[in-house]
């Protein structure tokens, strides 16, 4: 197949993901609370070739063996989780993003300083779950305006993001906030290599007819990158791996563009990119 293939400006791994990646290949026969990244097939391959196995639910974690490893996952678990590990006497290898990790203490100070906490996030998303385990009794999570429109909030406080989320969206319910609340302190806590990926994936779609993004199905980041793309480019589809890739993907397109998730490693991109040129 003759088509052009370009690569968007920024994509695949950030800083979070790449040191969480080295840290469970550095601690062979560790356990992860919970999936160490969003994407199963990596977590395969550490599961593979270094005998990093997952545990999530309370149940798993107390049958944890005392003094063994476990890898705290990259998006940060719950408070409880943690407390739960410290009492096993568990080695923990803290992965989570340094990023993740500035939003729990922003919120555990908050809510100690009397302030009730508006998370922009989705309440399923296990980053948030484990956010809003530091953020006091008075905490709200909302997607939008609508969700914060019936709340009693109008005293002191705080607004924080999920990291994958979309600035304009968070402007917004600052915005709201700030003429609803007494005081309002706003942390744009929305991550720069997230936003680098939206960004140039925002280019690229304008430039080519057929835009692939690669990641995992569960991926935050990376359903999001395909919204932004989808938004110019309507030959725009979501694959974990070459398998998913189709010929009809490509029927009378030129050029292709390739951006992926902040949680896909290179040696699956490699993998979907070898496909398409082989068409
Ligand atoms: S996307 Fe940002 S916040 Fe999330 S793991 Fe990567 S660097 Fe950390």
């Amino acid at each position: 197949m003759n088509i052009e293939i370009k690569l968007a400006k920024n994509y695949g791994f950030c800083f979070g993901v790449q040191r969480a990646i080295e840290m469970s290949e550095n601690n062979p026969n560790s356990s992860t609370i919970g999936p160490i990244i969003h994407n199963p097939r990596e977590i395969a391959r550490l599961k593979k070739e270094f005998y990093v196995d997952m545990v999530d639910g309370e149940e798993d974690i107390n049958r944890l063996e005392e003094n063994s490893s476990a890898i705290v996952r990259t998006h940060g678990i719950p408070k409880e989780k943690l407390d739960l590990l410290k009492n096993k006497n568990i080695n923990i290898i803290d992965a989570t993003c340094p990023y993740v990790t500035k939003i729990q203490k922003i919120c555990d100070k908050a809510s100690k300083d009397g302030y009730e906490v508006v998370i922009f996030g989705d309440r399923n998303h296990p980053e948030v779950q484990g956010i809003k385990s530091y953020a006091g009794d008075k905490v709200y999570i909302a997607l939008d305006i609508d969700a914060l429109k019936n709340e009693n909030i109008s005293n002191k406080v705080i607004l924080v993001s999920q990291t994958t989320k979309k600035q304009k969206k968070f402007e917004e319910i600052a915005s709201f906030l700030k003429e609803k609340c007494s005081e309002l302190k706003v942390h744009n806590t929305i991550c720069d290599a997230t936003l680098k990926n939206q960004e140039a994936i925002k280019e690229l779609s304008k430039e080519v007819d057929t835009l692939i993004v690669i990641g995992g199905l569960n991926s935050s980041n990376t359903k999001e990158l395909f919204n932004i793309s989808k938004e110019n480019c309507e030959n725009t589809y979501l694959v974990s791996g070459s398998s998913d890739i189709q010929k009809t993907f490509f029927d009378s397109s030129k050029k292709c563009g390739i951006s992926a998730g902040a949680s896909t490693p290179k040696w699956i991109i490699d993998e979907v990119i070898n496909k398409i040129k082989n068409l």
